[in-house]
C-alpha cells in the first residue's frame, strides 16, 4: 500500500519540468546612490536575478554563468520616477495650443504616448505618474498597453480626468471647442457630484485623484474638495492638487489633500502647514535652459524675456529652498507636455532634475525626490525606489560622477534595467 501511495509522488518528482534557468546579472559601478540613506557609496555591486535585486554590496558571491557589467566610472541609481507627467498631451507654445493638442484623435494620442513612454525609459525613468489631460481615461489605456507590451516598458500610474471647476483648465475657448472641457476634464457640480466622480474614477482603476484647485478665477467649492478627499481616502486612494498659488494650495492642504502640484508661490505659513500635515510638494520647475526656450517660444525676446525668466526662477528657487529647509516631502515631477523641436520627450522631462539642482538642492536630495520619495507617494516603495535586496530590479547607470558633475552626467545613460530586463537604448 505504502509504495502505491509513494509512486505518484516519485513520478511527479522525476517528471517535473526542469526549472527555467535563472538569468543572473552583476552590475558594478564606481558609485551607487543609496536612496534610503540619501548617500553615495563607492565600488558597489548589485546582483540581479531575473526581475529582482538579490544582493547589494562589495565583493558579492557570484553565481555561475553570471553576466558582469562593469562600469567603474558610472553612477548607479534606482530607476527614476516622474511623479507628474502628461504623456497623452503634446503641446506647442501658443494661445490655443492646449485645445489643438486635445483635438488630436485618441488613437494618435495613444500611439504618440507609447513612443514617449519609450523615450522616458531610455533616459532612465522606469516609472511615471500621469496626471490628466489625457482624454477620457486614455492614461489607463496606455498603462495597460505598456504593461502588456511584452518588452521592458515604462510603468505607469494614472489619475484619469482631472476633477475641476466648470471650464476645466482651458483658457478662453472658441465656443465650438467647448466640447473639449468634458472630453478632458471631469467638471464637478456640487458635493454629491464630487463623490460620484471619485467613485467612478476608482472603479475605472485610477491610482490617484487629481483635483484642479484653481484655474484663472475658477475654483472648486470648499464642500466639493472636502467630499473628494473624504471619498478618495475612504477608498485608500490619495488626492493630489493642482495649485499654482499660495491661497489655493493652502485651501487644498486644509481640505486634507496628500500633495500639492506646482505650488509656485508658497508662503512660509502654508509650507509650515504642509510640514505639519505631511503634505508633499511636486515642484514642476524648468531649468534656465528650458526656461529660455519657453520664454522665447511665447515671443518674449532679449532682455525682456531674460528679466521675466529671472524673476520667475528666482521665486521658484526661493520657495523650493524654503520648502527643503522646512523638511517638506519633496517629489520630482516634470509636468512636461511640450512639443519642442529636436528635444526628446524623455530628455525634456529629465530637465526638471536639473532645475532642482539649479535651486541649490543637494544632488543627493534631487535623486531622492525622483526615487525614494516618489515611490512612497505612488505607494510602490515596497517594490522600487531603493537599490536593496528584494526590490524589483529597476536601475540606471549614468556614465559619470553625479557628485562632481551632475548636469553633464544626467544625460549620459549607459544602462537601464526595467524589472531586470535591459532596455535597448537606441531607437
Ligand atoms: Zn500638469
Amino acid at each position: 500500500m505504502r509504495s502505491l501511495f509513494l509512486l505518484p509522488l516519485l513520478l511527479a518528482f522525476f517528471s517535473a519540468p526542469a526549472q527555467s534557468p535563472k538569468t543572473a546579472l552583476l552590475v558594478r559601478a564606481g558609485k551607487l546612490y543609496d536612496a534610503e540613506k540619501n548617500v553615495f557609496l563607492t565600488n558597489q555591486e548589485i546582483l540581479v536575478v531575473d526581475d529582482k535585486i538579490v544582493a547589494v554590496g562589495t565583493k558579492l558571491k557570484r553565481p555561475r554563468n553570471v553576466r558582469v557589467i562593469d562600469l567603474p566610472s558610472g553612477t548607479v541609481t534606482p530607476g527614476l520616477i516622474d511623479a507628474h507627467t502628461h504623456l497623452l498631451l503634446n503641446q506647442l507654445f501658443d494661445e490655443q495650443a492646449m485645445a489643438v493638442a486635445s483635438k488630436i484623435p485618441a488613437t494618435e494620442r495613444l500611439s504618440k504616448a507609447l513612443a514617449f513612454a519609450d523615450d522616458y525609459l531610455r533616459v532612465g525613468f522606469t516609472t511615471a505618474r500621469d496626471l490628466g489631460n489625457s482624454g477620457q481615461f486614455l492614461d489607463l489605456e496606455l498603462k495597460n498597453r505598456l504593461a502588456k507590451s511584452g518588452k521592458p516598458a515604462l510603468e505607469l500610474y494614472g489619475s484619469g480626468p482631472i476633477l475641476s471647476p466648470p471650464g476645466g483648465q482651458f483658457g478662453r475657448l472658441y465656443p465650438a471647442d467647448s466640447f473639449l472641457i468634458n472630453q478632458e476634464y471631469r467638471v464637478i457640480r456640487g458635493a454629491d457630484d464630487a463623490k460620484t466622480a471619485v467613485l467612478e474614477h476608482i472603479r475605472r482603476g485610477v491610482s490617484v485623484i487629481k483635483v484642479c484647485m484653481n484655474t484663472d478665477n475658477r475654483v472648486l467649492a470648499p464642500e466639493e474638495i472636502k467630499a473628494i478627499v473624504a471619498t478618495a481616502h475612504q477608498n485608500k486612494i490619495p488626492v493630489t492638487a493642482h495649485a499654482t498659488y499660495d491661497e489655493s494650495a493652502r485651501d487644498a492642504v486644509l481640505a486634507g489633500v496628500d500633495g500639492i502640484e506646482h505650488g509656485y508661490t508658497l508662503s512660509d505659513s502654508t509650507l509650515s502647514l504642509m510640514a505639519q500635515r505631511g503634505t508633499y510638494l511636486v515642484p514642476t520647475d524648468p531649468s534656465w535652459t528650458q526656461g529660455r526656450i519657453r520664454v522665447a517660444a511665447v515671443g518674449m525676446k532679449g532682455p525682456e524675456g531674460e528679466e521675466y525668466l529671472k524673476q520667475a526662477l528666482t521665486g521658484f528657487h526661493d520657495r523650493l529652498q524654503r520648502a527643503h529647509k522646512k523638511g517638506i516631502w519633496l517629489v520630482a515631477g516634470s509636468d512636461y507636455y511640450n512639443n519642442i523641436p529636436n528635444l526628446n520627450r524623455g530628455a525634456g522631462a529629465m530637465d526638471v532634475l536639473l532645475s532642482y539642482q539649479e535651486a541649490n538642492i543637494p544632488v543627493t536630495t534631487v535623486l531622492q525626490m525622483a526615487t525614494y520619495n516618489a515611490a512612497k507617494v505612488l505607494g510602490i516603495s515596497e517594490q522600487t525606489g531603493v537599490l536593496k535586496p528584494g526590490m524589483k530590479a529597476d536601475l540606471v547607470v549614468f556614465d559619470g560622477d553625479f557628485e562632481t558633475n551632475f548636469p553633464q552626467t544626467l544625460s549620459k545613460v549607459k544602462l537601464v534595467l526595467k524589472a531586470g530586463k535591459e532596455v535597448n537604448l537606441t531607437n
